[in-house]
Order: C-alpha cells, then structure tokens, then sequence
C-alpha cells in the first residue's frame, strides 16, 4: 500500500499537482475479514478508505472503520431505497460517506433521503465515458456500458440538484474502465475524457472536489511486461505520472483547480497477498514401454489382428531410429483402428490394451530419441506429459483460471534441490473434466506443461506414508476465493494468515478453517442435524435386524458425526 501511496506522491511532487491522492479499496476484491482488516490498519495511516458496492459489504465497511470517521467510505454499485439510507444515516453518524450515483433514478432516492435527515449529503457521481477500456472486462465502460450516466444525464442531473438545493453536495466525478487494463494509452484516454468533462462542470459551478479514476491498475501475471491479458505494459510509477500528468495538463489548460485524486485499486492491491499451496496426491505417467507378457500374449494368438502387428512394427521402427514421423503415425492408426474394431466386437481385451501400450510407448521412445522433435510432432511432448492430481477445486480457489483463463505463476514449493525431470499438466479433484490447468507462464508467453518432479515411488511411499509434494499458486489474492463456487460441494480452502514483522521475521496471526461438509450442505439447504437423524434411523434399524452390533452401531454414528464435521477436501 505505501507504494502506491508514494507512486502517487513521487508524482504529484515531481509535477507540482495541487491535489492530493487517495485510494480506497474495494472490498469485492477479497472481503476475507482478516484480509480487510490488515488493509484498514494501514489504509487509516496512509490517508486510504474502502469501496463497497452492496448493502452487505456496506454494513462491513462501517464495521470495519468504526471508530475511524474521516477514513473514506465510496459506496458504489446498484443502490435502493435502504442501500441509500445507510449511506445517509452513516454521513450523518459523522461518516467519511460518498454514494456515488450510477444510475439517472439514484439521484431521487439520494435526495429524499436527504430531506428526511435534514443534511446534504456527499456524493459522487459515475460517468459512462466513451473511452472504453481493454481486454477482459472492456465492457465494465464505453457508452454501452452497464453503469454511469451518460453527458446528457450528468447535465440533467446537474439541472435537478440545483433546483434541489443539492449541487453543493456533487463532489465526487467517478469512472472504472474495468479490471486489468494492460494497456496504459487507455488509461490516457480515459483519464483525459474525465478530466474534461471535470473542467466544463467545474466551470458550470459544480463543486468538484475529487477525480475517483476507479480500477484497473493491473498485475503482470505472466512477467511478460507486455499490452496482453495476463500482463501490463506500465510500472506503478508510469500509471500514476501519466494520470496525474493528463489530469493536471488539461486543468493548467482551462485554468481549473487541479482536484484531488483518487483510484480504487483492488487487484493490485491484494494479487500478491495470497499463495494458494495445495498437495499433489497423485500423478497418471503413460507406459514408457510396452508390458512385455501383455505383448506376448497378444502377439502369440493365432492370427494377432492387424493393428497390434502394425503398432508393434510402429514401436520396433523408432526403437531402431526409423523414420519418427511416419512410424507415430503408424502407431496412431493401429490405435484408431483397434478402437474401430473393438467397438465393433472384433477384438479382445488383451489385443487393444496393447495397442494403446504400443502407442504410448511409441509416442515416449520417440520423445526420449530426439532433442529436437521434427514438425508435426512438435506438441508430442504434451501430448504425453503426466497428469498430476491437485487436491482443491479449480472452481473454489482459482475460478478465473478456469473462467477466464487466466494464468497464474506455479511452481513446485518442494523439491527445489532436485531437477524437475517430469512434465505435466494439473487436475482438480472435482468430477469435471474441464477442472485442470494446461497452460502455464513462459519466457515470452505461455507453454502447456509445467516441469515438476517425479512423483515419489511405491517403496518411498511404502517407507514413509506421507512424502508430501506441494505446488504454489501466486498472486492469487485477487477475486479468487471471493468468486468460487461449490461445485461438488468443495468448500473454502483452510488459510493461514501471516506477517512478515519489521525485522524480517514471519509469524503466523490467525488460522481460518475451510468450510466443513455440514457448511456446504447447510447452503444448499441440507440441514446436517436432519441428516444426523436420517444417518440414525438407518443405524437403528441395522440393528434392529441384527445387521449391526450395538458396538458397530456406535462407530458407524461417530463416523458419521465426524464425516459431517470433517474437511470437504481428501484426507
Ligand atoms: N471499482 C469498481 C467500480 C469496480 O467495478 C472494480 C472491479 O471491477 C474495481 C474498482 C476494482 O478494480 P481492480 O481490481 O481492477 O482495481
């Protein structure tokens, strides 16, 4: 936080603006209480506040800065009635309160809640700029844009708070081009459009004090520095010069005071404040050789059918460094074929088995023949590559890798002595398909395996039960478990909260544990004491005939108590 606090002030300073610059954080980004917490600790320092853009994360920001009245609070979002009427009631408790105005009907509700508490209360008002932003959420502006009203509105608007005696309290001018804006031409673009429409109004006589420019700082996910989904092609220091140098160049211009600024800058605030760490409890390798009996046997029936000669002869051709690329596609016909004909009835269990054995094979002699893989088989390595079992839902902890397909950096946080010498692609353990990582940061872009460690064998696991193997998911902290859902009713993962003190020394603050199976049954309705009973009448009439023991009875109830009590993820 205080860097962009000193982004900001290194440029106002080095361009003489005459405003100051606050952000306020959104608290949609990652609403973890413990998070928010740390974020108001060093906000109220820093001259920062929070954005909150529904009536329950109001009533979290004005629990969060109880005690802290100048600490500001913009409330965005779609507002009724009540929305607005918490709003009021908290300006008038002394509140640092701006509603912010998103659409044309807000206004009436503003100024009847207003009128019943005797105040004119602050508020801002969302422009729909024609600017549009880039990339994913392009559309959060531009005049098709959900939010914001329109020139035509703003001076409607304008006309109805002066007849209301209301203008005086118009103070904020506010817009939000979308999330991860990677290219910073269109942040000048935005900003200029917003700063001139500030100037004119200013000189309409609307008291203008504050310039909120939003979201949108973006994170270089993938470290390419470059104008891509994943990345950004600014550093901090361009982003607040370049606004702070438009805003305050068309102001100079048109001889209006510079207004103070302020950004809602929620990813990169909490990107790199959460490292999702999750176990590998499995991998699937492909056979790097053929089962020599399962061959065999296969080889020595009567008449072998024709594709398991053919995959063999694939198999027997790269082995002796036959030409590659005819060879695997030999073996891929064999395997086509087999298929056909097993679909058909026309062949045997043991027959197909080897042919896929042959194929795989194949496909890992010739990976492991060649550096350099000849065309057409250059994607073989990834055709082939392990597939490692993560236990977590992609749809819980990372939905934007599955949604957006956002990428996040992944590495292995064990192991770091040793060479990862595998390759692999990453699954979930949720029963969709569509629950696993292919496509990981690289040098200059992305690749679709990631180089991990071989997975520890039968006599290591035999030796020691539990060799763990964990990955780290950076820069998960933004929208992540804020957004995830319950698909196979896999909850909330458990968090550890830690600080790192002044000297350099992490200390562990709070433990949160995930959801437990009762949670996530209890939100989809499921009441676990029901369930409880449901479990107890079967025991009961186990028992009754004679099915279970008393004793077994009364494991089977702890178990069941305990199973509802338990973590929704493997053990
Ligand atoms: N402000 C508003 C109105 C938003 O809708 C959003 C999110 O899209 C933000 C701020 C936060 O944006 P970011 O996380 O990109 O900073």
């Amino acid at each position: 936080m205080s860097v962009l606090r000193d982004g900001f002030d290194k440029a106002i300073l080095e361009l003489g603006y005459g405003g100051s610059y606050s952000c306020v954080y959104p608290l949609k980004v990652n609403q973890g209480r413990h998070v928010c917490e740390v974020i108001r600790d060093f906000g109220y320092e820093l001259g920062f506040g929070l954005e909150v853009g529904s009536k329950p994360e109001l009533l979290a920001g004005l629990s969060l800065t109880c005690g802290m009245n100048g600490m500001p609070l913009v409330c965005n979002g779609f507002k009724d009635v009540e929305y607005i009427e918490m709003a009021t009631l908290a300006a008038k408790m002394g509140r640092n309160v701006f509603t912010v105005v998103e659409q044309a009907y807000e206004l009436e509700r503003i100024s009847a809640s207003a009128l019943r508490h005797g105040l004119v209360p602050r508020f801002g008002v969302r422009a729909k700029l024609a600017a549009s932003g880039v990339g994913r959420w392009a559309g959060s502006s531009g005049l098709r844009g959900k939010f914001g009203l329109t020139t035509g509105e703003i001076l409607h608007a304008v006309d109805y708070l002066t007849k209301n005696e209301l203008l005086s309290g118009f103070r904020m001018l506010h817009c939000h081009m979308g999330s991860q804006v990677f290219d910073l031409r269109a942040v000048k673009v935005m900003v200029s459009e917003l700063a001139q429409l500030y100037v004119q109004l200013w000189k309409a006589g609307v008291p203008i004090e504050v310039l909120n420019i939003g979201g949108g700082l973006g994170i270089d996910y993938d470290g390419t520095q470059s104008a891509s989904a994943c990345s950004v092609n600014y550093t901090l220091e361009q982003y607040a010069c370049d606004v702070v140098d438009r805003i305050g160049s068309i102001c100079d211009r048109e001889g209006v005071p510079h207004p103070d600024l302020m950004s809602e800058s929620g990813r990169w605030l909490v990107a790199h404040s959460s490292l999702l760490v999750c176990e590998v409890i499995g991998s699937r390798t492909f056979p790097t050789g053929p089962n020599p009996d399962l061959l065999e046997r296969a080889l020595q029936k009567d008449c072998p059918p024709q594709p398991v000669l053919d995959a063999h002869n694939a198999y027997r051709r790269v082995c002796e460094g036959d030409d590659f690329l005819r060879a695997y596609a030999e073996a891929e016909n064999a395997l086509a074929e087999a298929t056909a004909l097993f679909g058909l009835g026309h062949m045997d269990l043991e027959a197909k088995a080897a042919c896929e054995e042959l194929f795989w094979a194949t496909g890992s002699a010739v990976l492991s023949a060649q550096e350099e893989l000849p065309d057409g088989l250059d994607s073989l390595s990834d055709r082939l590559a392990d597939i490692y079992f993560l236990n977590l839902s992609v749809f819980q902890s990372l939905l934007d890798s599955w949604g957006i397909e956002q990428l996040f950096p992944v590495l292995p946080i064990h192991r770091l002595d040793e060479q990862p010498t595998r390759r692999g692609v990453l699954v979930d353990i949720t029963c969709d398909s569509d629950g696993r990582i292919d496509r990981f940061v690289a040098e200059g872009g992305s690749k679709a395996t990631l180089e991990l460690h071989p997975p520890a064998s039968e006599s290591e696991l035999r030796a020691c039960s539990t060799i763990p193997y964990y990955l780290g998911f950076f820069l998960t902290g933004a929208y992540q478990e804020t957004l995830g859902d319950l698909h196979n009713l896999l909850g909330d993962s458990h968090a550890v909260h830690v600080s790192v003190g002044d000297d350099g020394h992490w200390r562990i603050d709070t433990i949160v544990d995930g959801d437990s199976v009762s949670d996530v049954l209890g939100r989809v309705q499921f009441d676990a004491a029901e369930i409880r009973i449901q479990l107890d009448e079967d025991v009961r009439a186990a028992l009754g005939t004679g099915r279970l023991t008393p004793k077994e009875g009364a494991s089977l109830r702890q178990f069941f108590d305990d199973s509802l009590e338990g973590y929704t993820y493997l053990k």
